[in-house]
């Protein structure tokens, strides 16, 4: 799967629920999947996401660009975007 700028922006449009490119859609994790391996961390090119002892935070939410890296990057299916 390709991240291009392309990309990112189709996935953003796609949940911009207001027409004005606004909307971000923050992840979601499940923390009884999450084994804390931080690899969500590393890949997620915005800064989203943190480790807090062994589970994933979602620390800023408004700079997620919905663009589906973190769940590539989780090999425990903990991570969904809706
Ligand atoms: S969808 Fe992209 S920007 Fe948002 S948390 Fe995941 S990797 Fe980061
Ligand atoms: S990649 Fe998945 S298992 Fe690893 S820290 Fe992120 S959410 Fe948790």
């Amino acid at each position: 799967m390709e991240f291009g700028a392309n990309f990112i922006l189709q996935r953003k449009e796609s949940h911009d629920r207001t027409g004005k490119g606004e909307i971000s859609v923050p992840p979601i994790i499940d923390p009884e999947k999450c084994t804390g391996c931080g690899s969500c961390v590393d890949d997620c090119p915005s800064e989203v996401l943190t480790l807090k002892g062994d589970k994933v935070n979602v620390i800023n939410p408004d700079e997620c660009m919905d663009c589906g890296v973190c769940i590539d990057a989780c090999s425990f299916d903990a991570i969904t975007i809706s």
